[in-house]
């Protein structure tokens, strides 16, 4: 998940009531454990970073994932692992009885972006209040929240839920394309759900926060057809491919702005060939964001009237595609009731605000877990950091008290209501 767009709290604070009573104090207890959680927490954000688990890095992964099970067993989870429907690994799933009526899911991912390797030039550092290391953020302080958090509750003796699922998938950061259809079942049976991706940075967005909405994810294909030939002795026999899809990329780049709800932007580009063969097909893949319903059709319809407007290179044939993958993500009115919760909760630890993130173009497992509409879901609950998803990602080492302190406080009042 990536570039969170931001507002501030303004239009919250104006609907404050005259006269609203000042947030409570903290609940020292909590508070108290949280903050002798720190280290621990530091310990466990190391140990991930250390394991590198880009999303095709299958070794790295499992590494993850028998990681995040062995903690979720010291916990006293019942684990089991669930084989990705599509693609390599398997998510861990965590399930707790409790003696409470509710019933809560926390999730978060164990993939990364990076490519194995990256530890060489980007280690585990820390400099000041910031923590750098690849994934640190996005995801693995999420996961860390998530593990730490329970261990806190599970020291107060809190068993006040039905059921507690946890739930690690080895696949966001390439859609959760084996993953989505788990997330989105186990996302049906609950009554709140809450996703731990990771919270701008400060020095980024001022305040902590949380998200409110996120858009769904799709993949655009153009595909062009040509005629191979010799490209040294008869290159005019041939009709080049790769030409046409040159054309076609700048052809349809700009079509996502004329269609509400889509954003396109043309990332992939594959001439399966030869250097001295005219290639004969060649393929682009574009990066589609949807936030409307509807928005995956009508962007098809515009990229194919304009391929339809004309061709560079004569007896070429191009088509276009959309696979839609995973769903865009509101909070809704109950996921904003979770939002103003945090707010409060936030609230009581010095008086500190959290932001309310309206939106992002980065897609998240929030979507797979709301789809069904039966859950209340919110989303960044994972550390505050920066720099997911590009160079020298880092969390804040002071959002990791407030965090532990917002999940530990928000299930424990959730499950009282
Ligand atoms: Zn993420």
């Amino acid at each position: 998940m990536k570039h969170l767009r931001t507002c501030t709290l303004a239009v919250l604070t104006a609907l404050a009531l005259p006269g609203m009573t000042r947030a409570a104090g903290p609940d020292e207890k909590l508070l108290a454990a949280a903050r002798a959680a720190q280290p621990a927490v530091i310990d466990s954000l190391r140990e991930m970073v250390a394991m590198e688990s880009g999303s095709g890095d299958a070794a790295g992964v499992a590494k993850m994932t028998d990681y995040v099970e062995a903690r979720l067993r010291a916990l006293g989870a019942v684990t089991e692992r669930i084989k990705a429907s599509k693609g390599a690994g398997e998510l861990v799933k965590g399930s707790f009885t409790g003696t409470g009526k509710k019933r809560f899911m926390l999730i978060a991912h164990m993939d990364t972006v990076y490519p194995s390797g990256i530890l060489a030039t980007q280690p585990y550092r820390l400099d000041g209040n910031r923590l750098y290391g690849p994934g640190i953020a996005d995801d693995k302080g999420g996961i860390a929240v998530i593990l730490h958090s329970l261990a806190i509750l599970q020291a107060a003796g809190w068993r006040d839920y039905a059921r507690l699922t946890v739930l690690f998938n080895p696949d966001e950061e390439v859609g959760s394309v084996g993953s989505g259809e788990t997330i989105a079942a186990l996302g049906a049976e609950q009554d709140v759900v809450l996703s731990y991706e990771p919270s701008p940075a400060k020095a980024m967005a001022k305040d902590e926060g949380v998200l409110l909405a996120a858009a769904g994810t799709a993949k655009a294909t153009l595909d062009v057809k040509g005629r191979s030939s010799h490209a040294g002795a008869a290159p005019e026999l041939g009709r080049n491919a790769l030409v046409e899809l040159a054309y076609q990329v700048l052809q349809t780049q700009d079509v996502a702005k004329s269609v509400p709800g889509a954003q396109l932007n043309w990332t992939m580009v594959d001439a399966i060939t030869t250097r001295n063969q005219i290639p004969e097909r060649a393929q682009a893949g574009a990066d589609v964001r949807l936030t409307l319903p509807g928005a995956d059709e009508r962007l098809l319809a515009a990229l194919r009237a304009k391929v339809a407007e004309g061709h560079r290179v004569p007896d070429t044939e191009v088509s276009v595609a959309i696979e839609v993958g995973r769903p865009p993500y509101a909070a809704g009115e109950r996921g904003l009731v979770l939002a103003k919760k945090a707010e409060a909760i936030y609230a009581e630890l010095d008086g500190r605000k959290l932001m309310f993130h309206p939106g992002t173009g980065g897609g998240t497992d929030a979507g797979y877990a709301g789809r069904s509409g039966k859950p209340a879901v919110l989303e960044a609950m994972g550390l505050a950091g920066w720099g997911y998803h590009a160079r020298d990602e880092y969390i804040e080492i002071d959002s990791i008290v407030p965090r532990l302190y917002l999940t530990t406080r928000m299930l424990s009042t959730l499950a009282r209501e």
